[in-house]
């Protein structure tokens, strides 16, 4: 128990005491019945019934705070095209694959997936609060995924065995929808593994929920035997409003790198004003852009590719246009390489 404080923040004087934390009603509050969705931004009822079909394969899924930053009644809005179910899902496209990076083989210990030299992966969670229509991952059969402490506890005694291993990603899912505590004991437990340097989370909780990076939240994932990194990941700047800004600045101010991966999608980003203005703001907001990713070819999500001769335009303009700490790397992940590759 906290000792009462002498001097109460405003807010808590105002609202009735509460064992849940906002982010957790946040979590409680997220919407999954795409008529509802539709209703709410004023959207053709026409998109209803693929919505319906679509959402039957991989589920709608989006928060309260990212919902309100999408415009009433548009139906190119570069948010709402992320998570809007549409029937262009159902069709089957030459090329795809439900696996497009070549991860599923790769977990003999479950929860740990390894591809490259020195950064292991864990799949902390094996829900994101939002889902993304274009995720690689909307195949990924994760309800093989929910580790129980004996497990935890292989995954920590194989990093401990092996000394290549500098960098622990934590993935999933959103790593940081799981509850301060048991992110604290994971934390707790790589800290002491001494050939473990950094921490790297790959999350995109600052955006959709950004309430939930809390004090709590910020330690559970520090330690002074690791760097912490946060890859947060952006598509467009109209993510990025005064909440997410609020959030990545507490991450910012206690010394946690701040690094953002986007997707290129046909429709969202696909245009060298938009992605001159992401990076910007996200330098803005004490973030500077890692990575571009070209599509995986994920099955059902075949609308939003861009063509490579597109994507080589764009990518020049860029480098045209902002100076080279901002403009990302252009990479696409290709099973079976020892990293991602440049394009
Ligand atoms: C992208 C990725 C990483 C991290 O790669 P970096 O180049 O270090 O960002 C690690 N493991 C897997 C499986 C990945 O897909
Ligand atoms: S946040 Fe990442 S893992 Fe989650 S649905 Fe979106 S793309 Fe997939």
């Amino acid at each position: 128990m906290h000792a009462p404080s002498a001097i109460k923040p405003r807010e808590t004087m105002l609202i009735p005491v509460s064992n849940t934390e906002r982010w957790q009603d946040e979590f409680q509050r997220i919407i999954t019945d795409s008529d509802i969705l539709i209703e709410r931004l004023g959207l053709p009822k026409s998109l209803k019934s693929a919505a319906k079909r679509a959402s039957a394969l991989f589920p709608l899924r989006v928060t309260e705070p990212y919902l309100n930053r999408i415009e009433r009644n548009n139906v190119q809005d570069p948010l709402l095209k992320q998570i809007l179910p549409l029937g262009e899902e159902l069709l089957s496209v030459a090329g795809a694959s439900n696996d497009p990076v070549g991860e599923q083989k790769l977990d003999s210990t479950p929860g740990l997936i390894q591809k490259y030299h020195g950064r292991v992966l864990l799949m902390v969670s094996s829900q994101c609060v939002i889902n993304c229509r274009y995720c690689f991952r909307r195949h990924f059969p994760y309800q093989e995924h929910h580790l129980n402490r004996s497990q935890w506890q292989a995954i920590i005694e194989e990093l401990k065995g092996d000394q290549s291993i500098s960098e622990v990603i934590l993935s999933g899912g959103d790593p940081l929808s799981i509850a301060d505590n048991q992110l604290q004991w994971l934390t707790n437990e790589l800290a002491q593994i001494a050939h473990i340097k950094r921490l790297r989370v790959h999350t995109r909780l600052p955006i959709m929920v950004p309430s939930r990076i809390t004090e709590g939240c910020i330690q559970a994932i520090s330690h002074p035997n690791l760097k912490t990194i946060v890859v947060i990941h952006c598509n467009h700047a109209q993510e990025l409003d005064h909440s997410v800004n609020q959030a990545l600045m507490k991450l910012f101010s206690r010394g946690i790198t701040l690094l953002n991966q986007s997707v290129l999608l046909r429709g969202i980003n696909d245009c060298a004003n938009t992605l001159t203005q992401l990076s910007e703001t996200l330098f803005q907001q004490n973030v500077l852009p890692y990575y571009l990713h070209k599509l995986d070819h994920v099955t059902g999500a075949s609308h939003f590719l861009v063509e490579d001769a597109r994507i080589k335009q764009l990518y020049q303009e860029l480098e045209h246009r902002l100076p080279g700490y901002l403009v990302p790397k252009l990479v696409v992940e290709l099973a079976g390489e020892r990293s991602k590759t440049r394009l």
